[in-house]
């Protein structure tokens, strides 16, 4: 990328790594280096009180948690979160139950990424002494195919322009940032998929209406129920891409949910509150290699799966988790080889994910797509994971992402 060109209006900085963004990947890189004793600078467009309270993902894989408690980073889930085993599938007046716990031996943890991202950024700021820059603007990596990379940035007391040199940028600014734009095209190749509905994202202010995830798969389209809080759940409505939230009133939300959940012997639905809508696009993409010269990507910054599977936050962490490591090894020992082989590590488990995501989608999109033959296939596909064990297996061992790094 570029050499700066505005003048910096204080005098340039130096630290070995700089975070561009304050997400689960971002954090987690920072607080793992802080451990550590490697210094590093978090920027981070957002304020403090925004990032603790953005509403996104809820779900964490247990082998992520595992790790997370392995560095210090996981002691309120392991205290107080809720645990999940099972989810159910609805259809055609059935509700069928999915063990993923009895056949692999490994649950998720409920644990909302708001509260993640607090407990993160506590330990990274207040508790390991970390520096990090909230509400910056204007964030621009430079030299980055060089030994002297550096990022500029505004800061949003003065509106002056700073310059922090660096050896490594970790590019961790999710999938709208910066970083991404500054692999040269000829360099990284971006795989992209576009499931061609939009999800209608529901967060109410209800408590849960069953203890598992549910999954509706209705000729009307998708819908899902996912608990987040004992006050607070998450609800999918799957919707014509591009669709309007403002298409979406409150009592078409409840009647269409209701329509798409209910079978018999089941509990109601509880309403409440409904204090976020919105149409995610569903798409996703995986940019290769993940790395540019001294910028190592992570997280959305570098592939987007849609919360088809609950799978973002969890690959975030995964490569969150290399990167520190690697960055580690080189910073203190001259050892390269995790830096070296970064990419390839986390985009074998980051394409196990994708296509499980989208084998899922399939099952959850093809009734309500208008092709009898997708429909058809989309049943069969979901019989064959409820009546066969091998099948079932394999689907369950994707879902908890037990042993996916292949
Ligand atoms: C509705 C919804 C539900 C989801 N549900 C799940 C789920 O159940 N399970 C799951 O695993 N995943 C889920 N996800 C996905 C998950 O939220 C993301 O994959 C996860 O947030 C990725 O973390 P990250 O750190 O890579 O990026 P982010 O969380 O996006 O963090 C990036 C940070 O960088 C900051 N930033 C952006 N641009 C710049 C810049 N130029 N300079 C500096 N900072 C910048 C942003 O403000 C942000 O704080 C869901 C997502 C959505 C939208």
């Amino acid at each position: 990328m570029t050499t700066p060109t505005s003048p910096t209006s204080s005098p340039a900085e130096r630290t070995p790594v700089v975070i561009v963004g304050a997400g689960p990947a971002g954090l987690t890189v920072g607080n793992i280096l802080r451990a550590a004793s490697v210094d590093c600078v978090v920027l981070e467009t957002e304020s403090r009180e925004f990032i603790e309270r953005r509403p996104r993902a809820g779900f964490l894989e247990e082998w992520a948690v595992r790790a997370l408690e392995r560095r210090g980073l996981a002691d309120r889930i392991v205290a107080g979160a809720p645990t999940h085993t099972e989810f159910e599938f609805r259809f055609g007046g059935e509700r069928r139950q999915f063990p993923y716990t009895e056949l692999t031996g490994h649950h998720h943890y409920v644990y909302p990424q708001p509260l993640l991202v607090t407990d993160l950024v506590r330990e990274y700021a207040d508790v390991r002494g970390g520096d990090i820059r909230f509400g910056v603007r204007d964030v621009e990596p430079h030299d980055l195919d060089g030994e002297r990379p550096s990022v500029s940035y505004t800061a949003p007391e003065t509106g002056e322009r700073r310059l922090v040199h660096c050896e490594f940028v970790a590019g961790c600014d999710g999938a709208r940032g910066v970083t991404r734009t500054a692999l040269p095209a000829e360099h990284a190749t971006v795989a992209r998929h576009d499931h061609g509905v939009g999800w209608l994202a529901l967060l109410a202010e209800a408590p849960p209406s069953s203890d598992c995830v549910i999954l509706g798969v209705h000729p009307r389209g998708f819908a899902g129920h996912m608990a987040r809080s004992p006050e607070v759940t998450r609800y999918y409505l799957e919707v014509s891409a591009g669709d309007d939230p403002a298409n979406w009133p409150d009592e078409r939300v409840w009647s269409e949910l209701h329509a798409r959940l209910a079978v018999p012997g089941a509990r109601p639905l509880t309403e409440g509150p409904l204090v976020e809508k919105r149409v995610l696009d569903m798409h996703n993409y995986v940019t290769e290699p993940m790395t540019y010269g001294r910028l190592y990507l992570a997280g959305d910054a570098a592939h987007l799966v849609a919360p088809i599977a609950a799978k973002g936050m969890n690959l975030a962490l995964h490569d969150a988790l290399l990167l520190a490591d690697a960055l580690i090894a080189y910073v203190r020992k001259g050892d390269d080889s995790g830096l070296r082989g970064y990419s390839d590590a986390c985009l074998r488990r980051v394409w196990q994910y994708q296509e499980f995501s989208q084998w899922l989608a399939e099952l959850l999109h093809g009734p309500s797509s208008g092709d009898a033959f997708r429909a058809g296939s989309a049943m069969a596909r979901l019989r064959r994971i409820l009546d066969s064990p091998a099948a079932a297996s394999t689907s369950a061992e994707l879902f908890i992402g037990k042993d996916t790094d292949h």
